[in-house]
């Protein structure tokens, strides 16, 4: 029998920071988010991440650039090289509040090493993407570093990749998903066509609140990036993933046909303003 399962709607919907702001905030004070890129060729996603960390209302957004990678073209974001103390030492250079760690990351040895990094400080993270991918040899070694600030964002291969006890079929998306959380300790988000957010206390949240016009390259990475820059500015992880889907879901069925994930960006503005909106009657 399935778990009983409260569907994400505006009723519950949670805190979104940004929406309103005080007259004497400054871009320090609206959340500083870091977001490694990779080696040249794979930095695209991460870019598209860290607009979204923007669009999230983050107020100052980092790429972390590996040696080897290929400077942003995109004026909005602050490129910095990682230097010899890599993603520790530069996570402690910008004060980053969050960070966001796989979109565009890479595949290699390297990024196993980032990722303990950026664990070990304790800020809050979203792991998605090559970040997930690289722990498909060893998903516990992972596991055993994460922290209930960690939120993960798997889609369906990299589910199966990392819970391959949990994506069998046994349980349905939303007890698979649950368990995860319990395994991973983190808050677990089964991305899909219904997406599952799941804490480790058990609280879930499905989202039917999408369009199938997500199902396209890099909105994966724009919602990485939306949830990032929710917590970078204070929200608390199962808070900031719920906010981030349910606006990443709205934005999406604001698209039409022909949309890539680049308009999934431009849609988050009326997405969040018609949040606001909503809030102010
Ligand atoms: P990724 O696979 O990492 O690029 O992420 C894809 C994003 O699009 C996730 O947020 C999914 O939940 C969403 N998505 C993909 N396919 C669909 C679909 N058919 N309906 C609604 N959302 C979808
Ligand atoms: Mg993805």
């Amino acid at each position: 029998e399935a778990a009983p399962c409260a569907q994400l709607n505006h009723p519950d919907l949670w805190p979104v920071p940004g929406l309103e702001l005080e007259a004497e905030t400054h871009k320090h004070r609206r959340g500083r988010l870091t977001i490694l890129s990779g080696p040249a060729g794979s930095g695209g996603a991460a870019q598209l991440a860290a607009r979204a960390g923007l669009l999230g209302g983050a107020g100052f957004v980092t790429l972390a650039l590996p040696s080897d990678a290929a400077p942003a073209s995109d004026p909005l974001l602050v490129s910095r090289p990682l230097g010899q103390g890599d993603l520790a030492a530069h996570l402690s250079d910008t004060r980053a509040d969050a960070a966001v760690i796989g979109p565009g990351a890479g595949l290699h040895d390297a990024l196993k090493v980032r990722v303990a990094a950026a664990l070990e400080r304790r800020i809050p993270l979203v792991l998605d993407a090559d970040a997930l991918t690289v722990f498909a040899d060893a998903p516990e070694a992972l596991f055993a570093q994460l922290h209930p600030r960690c939120v993960l964002t798997p889609h369906a291969g990299e589910f199966a990749r990392l819970f391959p006890g949990l994506a069998e079929g046994a349980l349905n998306k939303i007890e698979a998903a649950r368990e995860a959380a319990r395994l991973a300790h983190a808050i677990i988000v089964y991305k899909g066509p219904d997406t599952v957010i799941a804490a480790p206390n058990g609280a879930v949240r499905v989202n039917v609140h999408a369009s199938a016009r997500l199902a396209t390259a890099g909105t994966g990475d724009v919602l990485a990036g939306l949830t990032g820059a929710f917590l970078a500015q204070g929200a608390a992880p199962f808070e900031a993933a719920c906010a981030a889907v349910w606006l990443h879901g709205d934005a999406g069925r604001r698209l039409g046909p022909g949309a890539t994930a680049g308009d999934v960006l431009a849609c988050l503005p009326q997405a969040l303003a018609a949040e606001r909106d909503r809030r102010a009657r």
